[in-house]
């Protein structure tokens, strides 16, 4: 039995060959071949539905201009050629949950071909071809349930029927579960910062199913199983880290793995089998007759191209070397393109001091205030101004760095922040004489620390400072309490 599985994925001279087919749905407001809208996470049953996406007889589809922008970009993000001509393709097979008998996919002819993926996996350097990029729709839903009478009954829910999908199938070029892993986080933010997909796993906008065989070294490819139903990154990486052990187990005591589809069960952790290749569907993939084949033009893939962000590979190394951060801070200020883009708009105002400032303030209490109120980790619970300006209140010297930390969690939206300081009290005191009858108050309450300082303990005015500030409510700036304590003390 084998226990373990090396980061190369290699275990006694077998190795580990994985490719993956992501499905994502597509950031458009109408579905890929009507007008219904394609947000249907909160929409009763059956409401988001036409004659289109219920798959009425006759019915023309029209294709959603936005979508194939999306996966064109998506195309081009992931460094593909976009072919001057592609064509959309009828795939058939019949489930409940398609009412048309058919899904309008793309079968030879895809939108982008032939690009690749950098990402790093275990500090190394890696790179995953992408094979293609092509536009499809999604299905409706089966949701199964027991009625008032007590039977078993499985309803059909249309409303997600005709929602913009979009395949990007890589390359097998990933040698463990980790790396696959690796490649799916960096895929799932390449296209969060293209925009094109919300990529959310759990809510099954970002699904995965992968291809895995292993070998032994130097020996030709093994059958071919290909892993569905896995809804989380961790999941991939266990359903595959299970896969690969189970093959080479097989291979090890001499038996021979079949070709087949294997669903993950998550809670047993363990892949069962589903389809042997004998099972497989023919999709008796044609030509869709009711759509027009697409010319893509040079120009419409420049002026697409001029749309495209930083990408987020490129970004953390720019935002370590301009910023002078750490490649860590780095990594995680660029995770989300909101994120970094807030911090270069508060780091790039002033010098190296305010970049780290920002990095620090951002990783750690906003951040942190983030996840306390369960905000999406692209919203961060300041605007780039009320960062920019809560740092100025503090290098000013208006807020102390206590009172700050203070202040930030009752920041309103949209609230200024010295204002906000202002009616909470917790700018810092500039009234001499509030911070002298402080300072008067402490020496009369601690004579002690008083008389060690008059005797040459000086140390001993850190007491004394304080417990007025605290006298303060935290107001008053330690640099302004200690020349009045020093004028008092000397004073006498
Ligand atoms: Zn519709």
């Amino acid at each position: 039995m084998v226990d373990e599985v090396g980061r190369d994925g290699a275990d006694g001279g077998y190795e580990t060959v994985i490719g993956l087919e992501v499905h994502a749905q597509l950031l458009t407001e109408s579905k890929m071949y009507c007008g219904c809208s394609a947000q249907y996470a909160d929409a009763p049953p059956n409401t988001l539905v036409c004659i289109v996406c219920g798959g009425f007889p006759g019915a023309l589809p029209a294709l959603n201009q936005a979508a194939i922008e999306a996966g064109i970009l998506t195309g081009l993000a992931l460094n593909c050629d976009i072919p001057a001509f592609c064509k959309l393709d009828r795939k058939n097979y019949f489930y409940p949950d398609l009412p048309k008998g058919y899904q309008i996919s793309q079968f030879d002819l895809p939108l982008a071909v032939n690009g690749h993926l950098d990402f790093v996996s275990g500090g190394a350097q890696r790179r995953v071809g992408i094979t293609r990029v092509h536009i499809e729709e999604d299905t409706g839903r089966l949701v199964h349930r027991t009625d008032a009478s007590g039977v078993e009954v499985s309803l059909v829910d249309l409303n997600r029927s005709g929602v913009p999908l979009m395949e990007i199938v890589g390359e097998p070029d990933l040698r463990s579960p980790e790396e696959a892993r690796d490649y799916l986080m960096a895929l799932r933010q390449i296209l969060r910062y293209v925009g094109v997909s919300t990529s959310n796993m759990e809510e099954g906008a970002f699904r995965c199913d992968a291809n895995v065989s292993v070998r032994e070294r130097g020996c030709p490819l093994g059958a071919k199983v290909e892993v569905k139903n896995m809804n989380s990154f961790r999941a991939v990486e266990r359903a595959l880290r299970f896969e690969v052990i189970r093959q080479i187990d097989i291979l090890g005591s001499g038996g021979r793995v079949d070709q087949e589809t294997r669903g993950w069960v998550e809670d047993r952790g363990l892949t069962v089998s589903q389809r042997t290749k004998e099972q497989a569907h023919d999709y008796r993939y044609f030509p869709e007759p009711d759509l027009p084949p697409l010319v893509i033009s040079p120009e419409m893939v420049s002026t697409l191209r001029a749309r495209l962000p930083e990408m987020p590979g490129h970004r953390r190394t720019r935002l370590a070397e301009r910023y002078g951060i750490g490649e860590l801070e780095a990594a995680l200020l660029t995770a989300e393109r909101e994120v970094a883009d807030l911090y270069e708009t508060v780091a790039a105002t002033d010098g190296t001091d305010r970049a780290r400032q920002a990095a620090n303030w951002i990783l750690n209490d906003l951040t942190g205030l983030q996840r306390a109120r369960g905000l999406p980790v692209e919203r961060l619970p300041l605007t780039a101004q009320q960062l920019q300006d809560l740092l100025d209140a503090l290098d000013a010297g208006k807020l102390t760095g206590r009172a700050a930390k203070e202040l930030l969690p009752q920041i309103g939206e949209g609230e200024a922040v010295l204002t906000a300081a202002a009616n909470l009290n917790l700018l810092v005191l500039d009234e001499e004489d509030v911070i002298r009858g402080a300072v008067v108050e402490t020496m009369e309450a601690l004579p002690a620390a008083v008389n060690d300082y008059r005797a040459g303990k000086t140390a001993a005015i850190g007491r004394l400072i304080g417990e007025t500030i605290r006298r303060t409510g935290g107001r008053a700036s330690p640099d302004q309490v200690r020349r009045v304590l020093e004028e008092e003390l000397s004073g006498q």
